[in-house]
């Protein structure tokens, strides 16, 4: 089969942050290292957002890269994207079918008989494990929470931006439905100044997840319908395509019905998060102004190095 275009500009980005030490490959697809300079990006980005923020008020919150699994069924990632998910299996067996195993390895078949399923999940979304820490009642103002994790998501791909295993920065909000409409519809306007204040080409779009299935169709065109996701594209890889860096979701009582949280109205609570990429917005930089930051434009030198 022929490659496409965007195959192969997927293929020369990735080799060109490759020859540059920004990223080191392990051999497996959305999986990589990490260079000095990539990771100096990202962290003085990350102060931006800091910045950015500073007087919003959010507690910081931090949650290891795992949920326990139960509460990954309860939130109903799986109903929607049974194919992003991954679960943690471990070896619980006795001496016998350790041997048997490592057969198995050595002979390089596989040895997914061998392992069970423990009570932990990889975290999908950083915002997932804080919610089953906020049942209850909210106070006045709502509450509004920044976290970050790294992220598992089952979609390898040779596009450099789409990983399997990437961080994502994000502020949760949550309190009556006008309080976090209003600041979710804040916040995109925000987004988009912060990025463009960098110089990355973005605009804001009206966006749905990848619902899997064919229920999933219905349900993308009906969140794309009622504005729940709106996403911050740029273009990385493919003009055609750009490639979204931020994304704000509106959960309406998604969470807070599963999770018992409530408004101190005493109604059930709304949630909405905002999530920025952190990775692809690296890349997005890197590929706007080129490999060495030492070369990139003054404002943009300034916004990040002062
Ligand atoms: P996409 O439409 O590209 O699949 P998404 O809709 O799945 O993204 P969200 O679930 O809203 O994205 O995740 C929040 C943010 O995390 C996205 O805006 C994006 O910047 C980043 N992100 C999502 N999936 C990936 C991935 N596979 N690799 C790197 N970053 C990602
Ligand atoms: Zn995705």
């Amino acid at each position: 089969m022929m490659g496409t275009e965007s195959d192969s500009a997927e293929r020369a980005f990735y080799d060109q942050l490759v020859s540059h030490g920004l990223i080191h490959p392990l051999g497996v697809q959305g999986v990589f290292g990490r260079g000095a300079v990539f990771e100096d990006v990202l962290e003085r980005f990350n102060r931006r957002v800091s910045y950015t923020a500073a007087n919003d008020g959010a507690e910081a919150m931090h949650f290891p890269p795992v949920i326990p699994r139960a509460l990954f069924e309860k939130s109903g990632f799986l109903n929607s994207f049974p194919h992003l998910a991954g679960t943690i299996f471990s070896f619980e067996g006795n001496d016998t079918r350790h041997r048997a195993m490592l057969e198995r390895v050595a002979a390089g078949q596989d040895w997914s008989e061998f392992q069970t399923m423990t009570d932990l999940t990889l975290t999908s979304a950083a915002c997932y494990p804080l919610y089953p820490t906020c049942g209850g009642t909210l106070p006045e103002k709502g509450r509004l929470v920044d976290l970050s994790s790294y992220c598992f998501r089952h979609e390898p791909s040779q596009d450099p931006a789409r990983m399997q295993m990437f961080r994502m920065r994000e502020l949760v909000h949550m309190g009556t439905p006008d309080m976090v409409i209003a600041w979710r519809q804040r916040w995109i306007a925000r987004g988009v100044e912060l990025l463009r204040s960098l110089g990355l080409p973005v605009d804001a779009v009206p966006a749905s997840d990848p619902f899997f299935g064919r229920v999933g169709k219905m349900l993308a065109a009906n969140q794309k319908d009622q504005k729940l996701k709106f996403e911050v594209v740029v273009p990385i890889t493919s003009t055609e395509n750009p490639t979204a860096i931020m994304s704000f979701n509106y959960h309406q009582d998604h969470f807070a019905t599963k999770f018992g949280i409530h408004s101190a109205n005493g109604e059930v609570a709304h949630t909405a998060c905002l999530g920025f990429g952190m990775e692809r917005i690296v890349m997005a930089l890197f590929k706007t102004h080129g490999f060495v930051p030492a070369h990139w434009p003054a404002p943009v030198r300034e916004k990040l190095w002062s």
